[in-house]
C-alpha cells in the first residue's frame, strides 16, 4: 500500500537549543498578537499556568518544542483523504511523507505489522478500531455469502439486513469504576449506541481484575469484541491470557492502550503485559504517557489492515498533515534510549508516589501501583472526590477526582482522586520528589473536612480546609517546580 519508502532511522536527540525554541515563539506570537491578541494573550497565560501548576493528571503530559513546532505548519492546510499513495485530491506526497514516516516509526516502536496514524484522538482511534472489526467479521463475510464485491451492489433488503447484523453485535469490556473507558460500550459513547455491552469488573477484596470473572463473563455472554484497556486502573494486563479468552469464545481482542502507550513504547511492559503481539487490535492516544501531540493511532494484524486503513472516510474527516507529522516526530523520540529510561522512571515515581501515601496511612486501589498512576480512596479523609480535588486545588496540586470500584459516592462526587506521574517525570522530577508530593497530599486531605450542606448534615461538595494549609502547601509545591522548570530557557520576551 505504501507508494514509497521513507529513512526512518532515529538519530541522536540533538541537545535542545533553548535559545532558537525561544526565538520562534518570540516570532510566532508576535505574528499571532498581531492579528488576535487575545489568542496570543491565552498561548503565554497557558505556558505561565503549566509551568506553575503541579500536574498529576495522568492523562496529560508536555510535549517536546519539537512536536509542538511541526504542528504550526502549513501541513495543516493540505486535505488528504484516503491512504499513502491512494489519495482523494491531487499534491499530497509530502502528507504521504509525513504518513509513512509515522506510519514506520509507529510499526517499528511497537513491533506491530500495521499501524494507521490518522486518528485525531483516541475516541475515533477505537471507532476506528470498532468499525474495521465489524468489517472484517460481519460486512465482509456477508458480502462473500452475497456474492457482492460492495454494499452498493446489495438489494434493498440485503442492505437491510446487514445493517442490522452491524447493528446487534455485542462487545464485553472493563467497567466504568473499574476503570474501563466510557468507549468501551457505554452509553453516553456512540459504543454504547452501537453494541450490546457487558462489563467485566475486578475482586472485591483485591481490587485486581479477576481473569477467572472475565472468562465466566466472556463464555456466557459471547462478545464479538473483547476489549481491554483503562483509564483508571492502577495495575499491569496480562494480555496473553485475555487473548487466550477472546479465542476460546471466537472474540476479536481489542486492547486499548491510551493511557499506558508510553509504557509500552518504552519497554516497561514487555511480554505477557506488552498488548501488540496478542491483540488483533491496538488503539492508542499520543499525548498522553507517550508524550506526542494530541491524536490517535491504530495497530493491527495484517488480517484487520484493510478495513482499519478504511478509517476515513468511513468514520473520520480529513486527516490533519500537521498532526501526523508531529506524531512521527513523537514516536521518532519515543525510539530513544532516553523514552526508556523515561518511562521506567514514570514507574518508579509513581511507586514513590503510592508508598508515599500508604507510609502516611492512605488507602489505594489494590493497594500500589504498576503503572504510571495511582487510585487514592479519600473515602478514609471522610472527603468525597470532589471535595480532595477541589481541596488540592486550592493547595496547587492538580488532580481529578475519579470513582473507585463499587464507588459509595456515584461517579459525578466520586470517593477517588486519580494521580499520574507522567507529566511530572518529563519535567525531571525523581522518586525524592513524589514522596514530597505525597506528604503535600496527605497534609492537605488530612486538613480538609466537608462542610454542612443547607440542608442539614454534610455536603459532598462544599468543604474547610484548616487555616493556612492551603497558602502553605502551595509555596511548598512553588518550590518543587521550581526546582524542575518547565522547558527550561524557553523564553517568550
Ligand atoms: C483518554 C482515553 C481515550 C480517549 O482519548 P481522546 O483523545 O480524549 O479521544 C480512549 N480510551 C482510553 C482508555 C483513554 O484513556
Amino acid at each position: 500500500m505504501a507508494s514509497q519508502h521513507v529513512e526512518t532511522q532515529t538519530k541522536p536527540p540533538a541537545s535542545v537549543d533553548a535559545d532558537a525554541v525561544s526565538a520562534a515563539y518570540q516570532n510566532a506570537l508576535r505574528v499571532i498578537g498581531a492579528v488576535e491578541p487575545t489568542v496570543a494573550g491565552a498561548i503565554r497565560s497557558e505556558l505561565a499556568d503549566q509551568r506553575a501548576s503541579l500536574k498529576l493528571i495522568a492523562s496529560e503530559n508536555y510535549a517536546s518544542p519539537a512536536v509542538l513546532l511541526t504542528m504550526g505548519t502549513w501541513l495543516s492546510d493540505k486535505y488528504a483523504e484516503g491512504t499513502i499513495g491512494h489519495r482523494f485530491y491531487a499534491g499530497c506526497q509530502n502528507i504521504d511523507t509525513v504518513e509513512q514516516a509515522a506510519a514506520d516509526h509507529a510499526k517499528a516502536l511497537f513491533s506491530s505489522p500495521h499501524a494507521y496514524v490518522q486518528p485525531h484522538s483516541g475516541i475515533d482511534a477505537n471507532l476506528v478500531a470498532f468499525w474495521a472489526i465489524l468489517t472484517h467479521r460481519i460486512e465482509a463475510p456477508a458480502l462473500a455469502d452475497l456474492g457482492a464485491r460492495n454494499v452498493d451492489e446489495l438489494s434493498a433488503d440485503d442492505w437491510e439486513t446487514l445493517r442490522q447484523r452491524l447493528g446487534n453485535q455485542r462487545a464485553l469490556g472493563m467497567s466504568l469504576d473499574a476503570g474501563g473507558h466510557l468507549t468501551h460500550g457505554f452509553r453516553p459513547n456512540i459504543s454504547g449506541k452501537m453494541f450490546h455491552q457487558a462489563s467485566y469488573g475486578t475482586d472485591r477484596d483485591t481490587g485486581l481484575l479477576d481473569y477467572a470473572d472475565v472468562r465466566a463473563r466472556a463464555h456466557e455472554f459471547r462478545p464479538l469484541i473483547l476489549i481491554a484497556g483503562y483509564s483508571a486502573y492502577p495495575r499491569k494486563i496480562n494480555f496473553a491470557i485475555m487473548r487466550e479468552i477472546a479465542d476460546e469464545v471466537g472474540a476479536t481482542l481489542l486492547v486499548d492502550m491510551a493511557h499506558f502507550a508510553g509504557l509500552v513504547a518504552g519497554k516497561v511492559f514487555i511480554g505477557d503485559f506488552d498488548p501488540v503481539p496478542f491483540a488483533h487490535v491496538t488503539t492508542t492516544t499520543t499525548h498522553k504517557s507517550l508524550r506526542g501531540p494530541r491524536g490517535g493511532v491504530v495497530l493491527c494484524q495484517p488480517e484487520y489492515a484493510e478495513a482499519v486503513d478504511r478509517g476515513c472516510p468511513l468514520v473520520l474527516g480529513g486527516p490533519l498533515g500537521h498532526v501526523i507529522a508531529a506524531k512521527a516526530v513523537a514516536l521518532a523520540e519515543a525510539r530513544q534510549p532516553s523514552f526508556q529510561r523515561y518511562a521506567r522512571q514514570i514507574t518508579d515515581n509513581a511507586v514513590a508516589l503510592a508508598d508515599g501515601l500508604l507510609s502516611r496511612g492512605a488507602r489505594l486501589v489494590t493497594g500500589g501501583t504498576d503503572n504510571h498512576l495511582v487510585l487514592l480512596d479519600v473515602g478514609t479523609f471522610g472527603l468525597t472526590g470532589r471535595q480532595a480535588e477541589s481541596a488540592l486545588l486550592d493547595s496547587g496540586i492538580v488532580t481529578n477526582r475519579n470513582s473507585i470500584p463499587r464507588d459509595p459516592n456515584g461517579p459525578w462526587y466520586t470517593s477517588g482522586i486519580r494521580l499520574g506521574t507522567p507529566a511530572l517525570t518529563t519535567r525531571g522530577f525523581g522518586p525524592g520528589d513524589l514522596d514530597r508530593v505525597a506528604e503535600l497530599i496527605v497534609g492537605v486531605l488530612s486538613a480538609t473536612s466537608p462542610a454542612a450542606a443547607p440542608s442539614g448534615g454534610a455536603s459532598k461538595a462544599k468543604y474547610v480546609i484548616a487555616d493556612g494549609v492551603a497558602s502553605k502547601t502551595h509555596a511548598a509545591a512553588e518550590e518543587l517546580l521550581a526546582r524542575h522548570p518547565l522547558y527550561p530557557g524557553l523564553d517568550l520576551g
